[in-house]
């Protein structure tokens, strides 16, 4: 009698501890869940499944409130075999109004209470078909339902509703103490999924609104371009004219005619570099600028352009210097390398008072480095920082001499298409400025390639 009642003990305690087994096995396999990156759908989904399966509950639905607690939607609904009808999304994927539907699941939701209830029409009528309702409740022999709320900073963010063919009283004591670990894996989980796909539909938002940015700035660069093109016939023809009449070609000018003359002449000069500069813009942004990049002799381009603004520096009576250097072929675009020469010498010639320029050229392992320095009016830190960006201007020198704020900008586009870097120091204001700009070496055996920028 008593070696029986030893065994029933037996029997009982070794099947506590397989059930203690099944529910740690079951809590590490809801940890992995949680650890992956899915959406609310995805998530719910296997967290439902792993529960009706391994733990044989005859009904797991999960389901979410909207970010603002006014709908409800169940998520997903699984049962041990899968089969029943309630189980497919089409059968509750519906959201609906927290303030028009009064049952049991709103209750919790609107408490923050668990609740035990006699069926499982009390939590789902009328969102769901009764009929389905009873096929799920007759199948799977439901004699209650637990409802927990799934509490995220103090607000109900979702419900866990577990079906069981016994009445909350009937489970064991540890049966009753997993539902807190549970709780507290399924909460963690809906709330990572909803941060998840909340962030996927930011950046859903985002891509949409990239995309159309760039169609906007596309046709901006073609209005430009189209606007530029317009502009440039007339103005030459206005130049043309303007010549004339300050060479005399129609009549001698008073000194007053004279004085407005050259001022139609010197606004003409700078709206002509605008559209210049324009359309080197729209045609570096609309990928219309074709490079040719070989092994081109840097020290000859830089020789030429000096060569031809000496004129200019001697008129503002600065010294233009080349610091005379051999150097190995670098691999650029000489027509391109020559605008970008062209602007950075101008730009150091118009921004210096006194002094003067001067260009050289360091040997650099793997590049040429060209240095463009000047006794001008130099630059501070805030200056230099978006010197490079499109239409900007330093407000001290913008004041007092005429320009885009393009130049540096195309320069910079044009040199980083061939491969190189280009960029400003100063010591600070008043102090003048190097201007300096990189270019790969040639390899030994040279070749030529084109390039769409
Ligand atoms: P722009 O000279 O037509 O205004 P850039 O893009 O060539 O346009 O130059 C942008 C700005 O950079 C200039 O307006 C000027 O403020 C500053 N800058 C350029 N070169 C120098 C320089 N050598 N010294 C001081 N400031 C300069």
């Amino acid at each position: 009698m008593v070696r029986n009642q030893i065994n029933v003990d037996l029997y009982a305690r070794n099947a506590e501890l397989a059930v203690r087994n099944k529910t740690l096995s079951l809590l590490h396999k809801l940890d992995q869940v949680t650890l992956s990156t899915l959406t609310t759908e995805e998530m719910t989904g296997q967290i439902t499944a792993t529960l009706a399966k391994e733990f044989l509950y005859p009904f797991v639905g999960i389901g979410v409130c909207d970010k603002r607690q006014s709908t409800f939607e169940w998520m997903s609904i699984a049962c041990p075999d899968g089969k029943s009808t309630i189980c497919e999304r089409r059968a509750y994927q519906k959201s609906f109004s927290l303030k028009t539907i009064h049952n049991a699941c709103t209750q919790v939701i609107a408490s923050h209470r668990r609740a035990e209830l006699s069926s499982l029409h009390k939590l789902l009528e009328p969102v769901i078909e009764k009929q389905l309702i009873d096929e799920v409740s007759t199948k799977g022999q439901i004699k209650s339902v637990l409802v927990f709320p799934l509490i995220v900073n103090g607000a109900c963010v979702g419900v866990l509703a577990i079906g069981l063919n016994r009445s909350k009283k009937d489970l064991t004591k540890y049966e009753q103490d997993t539902f807190t670990p549970l709780l507290g894996l399924v909460t963690i989980a809906l709330q990572k999924a909803m941060t998840y796909s909340s962030l996927v539909e930011t950046t859903k938002k985002l891509r949409v609104a990239n995309r159309r940015l760039k169609e906007l700035d596309a046709l901006k660069t073609e209005f430009l371009s189209i606007a530029s093109h317009q502009l440039r016939t007339p103005m030459a023809a206005i130049r043309g004219y303007v010549d004339l009449i300050m060479d005399g070609s129609y009549g001698k000018l008073s000194d007053q005619q004279t004085e407005v003359v050259g001022k139609i002449h010197s606004s003409v000069e700078g709206l002509i570099e605008l559209v210049g500069q324009l359309l080197n813009v729209s045609r570096i942004e609309s990928g219309k600028t074709v490079l040719t990049i070989e092994p081109i002799d840097i020290v000859a381009i830089a020789t030429d352009v000096t060569g031809f603004l000496s004129i200019k520096a001697t008129e503002q009576k600065l010294n233009l210097v080349l610091t005379p250097a051999t150097v190995v072929p670098v691999m650029g675009d000489a027509a391109k390398v020559k605008e970008v020469l062209m602007n950075v010498i101008e730009n150091a010639l118009k921004y210096t008072d006194q002094g003067g320029v001067t260009v050289s050229f360091v040997d650099e392992p793997k590049a040429v480095r060209v240095n463009v320095t000047d006794t001008g009016i130099g630059l501070d830190k805030n200056g230099i920082d978006r010197l490079f960006q499109k239409f900007s201007r330093v407000e001290a020198s913008a004041a007092n001499h005429p320009g885009t704020g393009l130049g540096l900008y195309v320069c910079k586009r044009l040199i980083e298409a061939m491969g190189g870097e280009i960029w400003v120091e100063s010591p600070g204001l008043g102090k003048g400025s190097i201007f300096s700009f990189r270019l790969k070496k040639a390899p030994t055996a040279l070749q030529k390639t084109q390039k769409t920028v």
